[in-house]
């Protein structure tokens, strides 16, 4: 995401506000990995991030830290993590008013960025009920797919 400042002020204001709301807080470390996250185009892996962190913010910062946080900030649905590559994005819809839909990541298999596009409730729905249907049962709902972007395409 390239964001200019007033934007990445504002995510971290609904950040803060949606953190209150459900009990938690932003505290300053927890907000500086957000601000990592939202800052890179790509997705970060802990190690990344640290790196990232002790760059930005000149403090060194251990990665089961970076891991810890990141749970937090997983929990409170401002960062998405991408098991297909073990990397952590921050969430597209941060300062939106909308309920969070199951977000399904597109991720460009050349140029690595990534989508997050919102499914629709039907049709997380009835994936869910052929998965169980085959006596299977998901830990999450969330997609990730593989491919090429727009711009990887035509260039
Ligand atoms: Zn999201
Ligand atoms: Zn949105
Ligand atoms: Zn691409």
């Amino acid at each position: 995401m390239s964001l200019n400042e007033t934007e990445l002020n504002n995510i971290i204001h609904q950040a803060e506000h949606s953190c209150v709301e459900s009990g938690g807080r932003l505290t300053v470390k927890r907000k500086n990995i957000l601000i990592a996250l939202l800052s890179a185009d790509m997705p970060q892996s802990a190690y990344e991030i640290a790196d990232y962190y002790k760059e930005a913010f000149k403090e060194t910062i251990p990665v089961m830290s970076v891991y810890r946080m990141l749970e937090f900030l997983m929990k409170e649905s401002l960062v998405h993590k991408l098991s297909s590559t073990n990397k952590y994005v921050a969430c597209s819809h941060i300062a939106c008013n909308h309920v969070h839909e199951v977000p399904q990541f597109l991720i460009c298999d050349q140029c690595h960025h990534v989508r997050e596009v919102g499914v629709k409730k039907d049709i997380i729905d009835a994936l869910q009920n052929s998965v169980e249907n085959a006596n299977f049962y998901l830990n999450s709902p969330e997609l990730e797919l593989h491919g090429v972007c727009n711009d990887c395409r035509q260039g």
